[in-house]
């Protein structure tokens, strides 16, 4: 390819549910450290931060208060409330990052999720993630430790109604064997990165493709 053509890749918003337990943020840390291009949205949430959370890196921990001024102000791109507390995402860094090309994850429960995916977005691929059998999840969650009884009980009876959603989803990725779920959303991730209409520039047919086409053509655009 000419190596003056600017042939690039739009990026496009990643949504990512399933189940409380179910790996979304274990696969997404090797996705975030193996792909290139690939960012996660920082969410803002009132829940209260886990051992070793740090305000700005898994969340934006706020009051309730605050949260309602950010929905009044119109700051959420959407927000729900799950587990009895609120979580959203902020609208202005996923608009830039997107613009600046590249691929945006949103981690968010399944109402999030449908919440995006009627808002129409141009650039949207949506996966839902789950093991194979419910108890799995019991077991992964006691193994975080993360919630208390009443907790982990209120996660648990939720994960059959987040299962309701799956078939709006474009993708369902299995997570049994964790090296095979992040195979699978690798997987997805360069296949929709190829997306025809996710090149932008300019292929030119006499100087990268010479020989067959008479001259002047300036070849196939791949963007507008
Ligand atoms: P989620 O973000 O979906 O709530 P986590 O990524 O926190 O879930 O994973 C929940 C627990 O399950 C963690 O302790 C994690 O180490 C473990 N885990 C994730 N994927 C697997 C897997 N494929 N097999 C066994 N344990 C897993
Ligand atoms: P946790 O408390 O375990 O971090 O997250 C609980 C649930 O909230 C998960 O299903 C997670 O995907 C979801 N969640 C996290 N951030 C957001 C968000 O910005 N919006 C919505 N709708 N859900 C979120």
């Amino acid at each position: 390819m000419n190596p003056g053509a600017e042939v690039s890749n739009r990026g496009f918003l990643l949504v990512l549910s399933g189940p409380s337990g179910a790996g979304k943020g274990t696969v997404l840390r090797r996705i975030l450290a193996e792909q290139p291009g690939v960012e996660l949205s920082v969410s803002a949430t009132t829940r209260k931060p886990r051992h070793g959370e740090l305000n700005g890196r898994e969340y934006y921990f706020m009051s309730v208060e605050d949260f309602q001024s950010h929905i009044e102000r119109g700051s959420f791109l959407e927000w729900a409330q799950v587990f009895g507390n609120y979580y959203g995402t902020p609208r202005p860094h996923v608009v830039e990052r997107l613009s600046a090309g590249k691929i945006v994850v949103l981690e968010i429960d399944t109402q999030g999720a449908k919440n995006i995916m009627d808002q129409n977005p141009a650039e949207l691929v949506t996966v839902f993630i789950t093991p194979s059998q419910g108890d799995s999840l019991k077991q992964r969650l006691l193994h975080r430790g993360s919630e208390g009884p009443v907790d982990l009980t209120q996660r648990l009876a939720n994960a059959p109604v987040e299962l309701l959603d799956l078939p709006r989803f474009d993708y369902l990725v299995l997570n049994d064997s964790l090296d095979e779920a992040v195979e699978a959303l690798t997987g997805i991730i360069i296949a929709e990165r190829h997306r025809t209409h996710r090149f932008r520039g300019q292929i030119n047919l006499v100087t990268d493709f010479p020989g067959r086409l008479s001259s002047g053509m300036s070849g196939p655009s791949v963007t507008p």
